[in-house]
């Protein structure tokens, strides 16, 4: 079923105008890629998600809240300000906090204790809102308290992040080689040799420089 959006205009704009891609391959890696890159010691190039709108905004983009939720979301969090900006740090917290514990996972290390709790936190309060329900002759996961919760955008997050870290997936793990890029994706090429987020944006600027660097040579 297809839903009318009737929510605030401005969030109608936001969605159609942020700049995200979703090349990760779940949506906890598109989560941490929200963010225009990161250089060598790790620090944010351009964050994507500057308010509790870019927030719900991608959240539509990714799938994980329908465009009648989130509409109902952006009324309830501008009237409940204090409540978005808090729910806009803890985003920001966890995403930073999932971008060490995968570049762990990556180089075989362990996580930082801070980093892991930071994600125990948002899933246990993920996992207290999960509802198994009928649907369809099966049982699903649902979100029954959605609608009334602005920290509601952020719960699949973590869900997704669980699933990843404790999956055969993570083997599969990889970080674009880019300058100044830093993105996550799950490597599901036959080869397990990708390279890059996107060829067309970090896969060509490398061979524009492998080009230059052949010409001055
Ligand atoms: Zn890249």
């Amino acid at each position: 079923m297809v839903t009318e959006y009737h929510g605030p205009g401005n969030l109608s704009k936001i969605i159609d105008r942020l700049p995200v891609k979703f090349i990760g391959g779940r949506l906890c890696l598109d989560f941490v890629n929200t963010v225009g890159g990161r250089d060598q010691a790790g620090t944010i190039i351009r964050d994507k998600i500057g308010s509790y709108e870019d927030l719900l905004a991608w959240s539509v983009l990714a799938g994980s809240v329908d465009r009648r939720c989130a509409g109902v979301l952006a009324s309830l969090a501008a009237r409940e300000a204090h409540e978005a900006a808090s729910v806009l740090s803890r985003a920001v917290r966890l995403r930073e906090a999932l971008y060490r514990m995968f570049q762990c996972a990556i180089e075989g290390q362990r996580p930082a204790n801070a980093d892991a709790n930071v994600l125990r936190h948002e899933l246990s309060i993920a996992r207290a809102q999960q509802r198994l329900s009928a649907q369809d002759g099966r049982f699903v996961w649902t979100f029954p308290e959605r609608l009334t919760a602005p920290d509601s955008i952020l719960w699949p997050v973590p869900l997704s992040a669980a699933e990843l870290l404790t999956s055969s997936e993570l083997a599969r793990l990889g970080q674009c080689g880019g300058a100044d890029c830093g993105w996550l994706f799950l490597d599901t090429s036959r080869n397990h040799r990708r390279q890059w987020c996107d060829m067309q944006d970090c896969g060509n600027r490398e061979k524009v420089r492998r080009f230059r660097r052949k010409l001055r040579a």
